[in-house]
């Protein structure tokens, strides 16, 4: 890494002037939520030297000339809600938080884009769309808190990735800030655009690391009439596992969304939300959402995959056809990444992703890797895209204990995903947290490609640092 300069008093007057008293904050207390993620462990908290709130491109670019000039790393950050450190300041310097580009500035009906600045949050997006009668597709569980801009950094997935495709799909412009403080427009409302390179697509998933998201255009869609949710309880995981091939090729139905959670998955849930939830002895849940045009649709497909479900083994299928039954189901889903939190405050979240026929073997073999280690790993996620968040907790070891055996397991997880054809992770990034990982597996001469972009657009290493690529 190269040597970075601390923050000092001159450059913190510098910095004011850009952005103004009330955007600068050096308080430590006021400095301690920007110091880390939603990523747990303690090794993934650094306190940032200052934290700059600017409102606009031109103050961003400011900022990045004036790092570039004094050497100070700079961190962008949503709302902090990722889960691989990516927001996290590893070199401390400036982290540079867009809570204040927070408006939608256009709604476009007759193109169906809506043009957002990137701190409006997620969830926010999804409203003004329906507002409208349109559809924003992406939908990660965190959308009541995650920014756009931070899921547009991390092409965030999610919950209706199987049908919609992930955040990528839907960015159809961006202004960005390059390292330099150069301010670039890409794309827009153009629907087909094949002019250069695909840059947009570049900076998408580029986890703050290529340049600072300050705009962006995202692709709206209508707004499906109708929506059931199912939820079915297995008694055994591999029978609820199984399905799930068979429902993409034995239904003749796309479904929205094929979500599950293993057992110990229902009962962390239950336990957060002091709630009794069917059949909560199960082995597995399996969630689906299935959205329709017409009534008679939307029923026709449930009953055919309610009935593939009954048929392989689900101990009973509820359909939640209104809004208060469906979110009581997708509550249980949502919030089991908090819930996991209860069971163990340390806890490793895992992100891999398989191709989805691989899913059902790759269970199996992540469920003997626990009982092999003597460790809990509960398991849910994405099953329908075949993202599986496997989750090591750590219950009852010495911190060094955990580490080692932290290491072990991931060793044996990860050579299973890639001896399956699968990857590191299907939607939180590599961040700080894979980084080790991502160049032992990571093709070489894609790592070298990865690392000569980021070089051409960052010489300094100054965006980011600690995150995705080292220095060559
Ligand atoms: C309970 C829970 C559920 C979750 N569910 C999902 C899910 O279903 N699907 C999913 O994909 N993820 C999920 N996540 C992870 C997380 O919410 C996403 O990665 C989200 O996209 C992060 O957005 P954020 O605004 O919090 O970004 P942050 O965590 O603040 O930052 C994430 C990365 O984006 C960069 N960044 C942020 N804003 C900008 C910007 N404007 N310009 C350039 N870089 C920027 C940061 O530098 C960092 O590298 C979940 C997290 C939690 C805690």
């Amino acid at each position: 890494m190269p040597r970075y300069n601390r923050v000092d008093q001159r450059i913190i007057d510098e910095l004011r002037a850009i952005v103004g008293e009330g955007g600068v904050v050096t308080d430590h207390e006021k400095m301690e939520v920007y110091a880390h993620d939603e990523t747990s462990e303690a090794h993934y908290f650094r306190m940032p030297e200052v934290v700059m709130k600017p409102s606009d491109a031109r103050q961003v670019s400011e900022i990045l000339k004036l790092a570039n000039r004094e050497m100070v790393p700079v961190t962008p950050r949503g709302s902090g809600t990722g889960l691989s450190a990516g927001c996290v300041p590893m070199y401390g310097g400036i982290v540079m938080s867009m809570e204040r580009m927070n408006r939608v500035l256009e709604i476009d009906t007759q193109n169906l884009f809506m043009v957002v600045e990137p701190a409006v949050t997620t969830g926010e997006v999804q409203r003004r769309a329906r507002e409208v009668g349109l559809l924003y597709a992406g939908d990660p569980c965190s959308a009541e808190s995650s920014q756009i801009g931070g899921n547009v950094a991390e092409n965030a997935g999610g919950n209706k990735a199987i049908k919609y495709g992930t955040t990528s799909r839907y960015v159809h412009g961006l202004e960005v800030v390059l390292p330099d403080g150069e301010i670039m427009t890409v794309g827009g409302k153009c629907v087909k655009d094949v002019s250069g390179y695909d840059l947009v697509k570049l900076f998408v998933g580029s986890e703050g690391t290529l340049g600072v998201i300050t705009k962006i255009w995202l692709k709206l869609l209508p707004l499906p009439k109708f929506s059931v949710s199912l939820l079915a309880p297995f008694s055994r995981m591999q029978d609820a596992i199984d399905v799930v091939p068979k429902i993409m090729t034995g239904s003749g139905v796309v479904p929205t969304s094929i979500e599950f959670m293993d057992s110990l998955s229902i009962q962390a849930a239950a336990e957060y939300l002091n709630a009794s939830l069917p059949h909560g002895d199960a082995g597995a849940y399996i969630i689906i959402e299935i959205e329709a045009n017409t009534q008679e649709q939307v029923e026709a497909e449930y009953e055919a995959v309610g009935k593939l479900l009954q048929d392989n083994g689900a101990l009973e299928v509820y359909v939640a056809d209104n809004i208060a039954t469906s979110r009581r189901i997708w509550q249980a889903r949502k919030c089991v990444a908090e819930a996991l939190r209860l069971v163990s405050p340390v806890y490793c979240m895992e992100d891999i992703t398989v191709p989805p026929s691989e899913i059902p073997g790759l269970i199996a073999e992540i469920s003997e890797i626990a009982e092999r280690y003597g460790v809990m790993i509960p398991c849910f996620g994405h099953a329908g895209d075949g993202n599986i968040h496997a989750t090591l907790l750590k219950k009852d070891m010495a911190d060094e204990a955990w580490e080692r055996c932290k290491e072990q397991v991931l060793a044996e997880v990860y050579d299973a995903t890639y001896r399956r054809g699968g990857n590191l992770s299907g939607e939180h990034g590599i961040g700080a947290k894979r980084l080790d990982h991502f160049e032992q597996f990571y093709d070489p001469v894609a790592l070298r490609v990865t690392r000569s972009i980021k070089a051409t657009l960052d010489p300094n290493f100054i965006l980011n640092p600690g995150k995705v690529v080292r220095p060559a």
